[in-house]
């Protein structure tokens, strides 16, 4: 498929026959990425909605189409919306929504803040271009995890309006200094977070998705908005990952496999914390040598929060981990989980 990496559709409030009467319908309709804009009471204000960076992760996508057909008129909210529908062409990949990007193609979510400019870096750059055009007052990029998981935001700053903006949606953010090329960590002057909003095949997520727009649609100011619940701060998790080469399977038991083999359910642990002693997985005779958790300072920090019992790997400390996978392509080209110390009191 040759891609038009410049080609970017606008629909300023659509109607019910382009809306279609399901978002799988409207997706199809779908070619490039395409910006909604809705007006709302107040023109002078905008909040943007960004989804689909990834094409396996639709609940952006189901909640804003559900948004805006509930009913048989356009929402009108309190501020204009930009909604921006990302990577068109890999949701619309066979089998649908199932592509994180297109085969021979770039994860877009890597491509921002570049200063390249072709292809999905160009596509990257003008995808900002278009949020900070609408001089945005918040932006908010929703996506889901890559299994099963409860809501989360992620954010590179965390204010009194970023905890704000996530209560809509969540009540747990992680202050990430990561640098990958991600939209959010773009500096558009306004709070900008990512919502993980759970697994993208739980119906929850996609409802936590939903909940949010609407709440963050029907804010009047967001300056004067108190939280709707509590939000935990998650201080800079860090990356666990394998070593290159470094083979890995997901297994109910040791099956003496080379490399790292993990638990087929670690998906489990991005529920609550693990505690000291907990097993994750079994490794071959490399041990911990297999893995690498880098800190801020560039160290290998693997054994202050890992440690072997026999070949089994276990928690050295009380853990929390995020958006661990049994999706071995993620696992393995991204991370297995992110990672954070927690206090010794903190309980299951
Ligand atoms: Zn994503």
């Amino acid at each position: 498929m040759d891609i038009d990496f410049t080609d970017i559709e606008y629909l300023k409030n659509p109607d019910s026959i382009t809306l279609k009467a399901d978002f799988q319908q409207f997706l199809l309709s779908l070619d490039v990425p395409t910006i909604i804009d809705i007006t709302g009471i107040n023109t002078h204000k905008t909040r943007v909605i960004t989804t689909l960076l990834h094409g396996n992760e639709p609940s952006g996508l189901i909640a804003i189409h559900r948004w805006l057909t509930q009913d048989s008129e356009l929402p009108t909210p309190e501020t204009n919306i930009r909604i921006i529908i990302v990577s068109v062409e890999a949701a619309n990949a066979s089998p649908r929504l199932s592509r994180r990007y297109l085969t021979n193609g770039l994860d877009i979510n890597r491509c921002f803040g570049s200063h390249l400019d072709h292809g999905y870096f160009k596509r990257a750059n003008l995808i900002a271009k278009a949020i900070a055009d609408v001089k945005p007052e918040a932006v908010v990029d929703l996506h889901n995890a890559s299994g099963s998981a409860p809501a989360f935001a992620v954010s590179t700053l965390i204010s009194t309006r970023c905890l704000s903006l996530a209560s809509f949606f969540c009540d747990t953010i992680i202050l990430s200094s990561l640098s990958l090329g991600t939209l959010t960590e773009q500096n558009f002057d306004c709070p900008t977070v990512t919502i993980e909003c759970g697994g993208a095949k739980d119906e929850q997520a996609h409802t936590v998705a939903f909940q949010g727009i609407k709440a963050l649609a029907d804010c009047p100011d967001l300056d004067l908005y108190q939280q709707k619940n509590p939000v935990d701060i998650v201080y800079k998790p860090l990356r666990m990952k394998l070593k290159s080469h470094v083979e890995l399977t997901y297994a109910d038991q040791d099956e003496g496999n080379s490399g790292v083999t993990l638990s087929n359910k670690i998906e489990q642990f991005n529920f609550g914390s693990a505690r000291k002693g907990q097993m994750f997985g079994w490794l071959d005779e490399q041990g911990l040598d297999n893995l690498e958790l880098i800190n801020e300072a560039g160290a290998n920090v693997i054994n202050d929060f890992f440690t072997t019992r026999e070949n089994q790997l276990v928690c050295a400390t009380h853990l929390r981990i995020f958006m661990a996978t049994t999706n071995i392509e993620i696992a393995t080209k991204d991370c297995l989980f992110f990672v954070v110390n927690m206090p010794s009191t903190d309980s299951i």
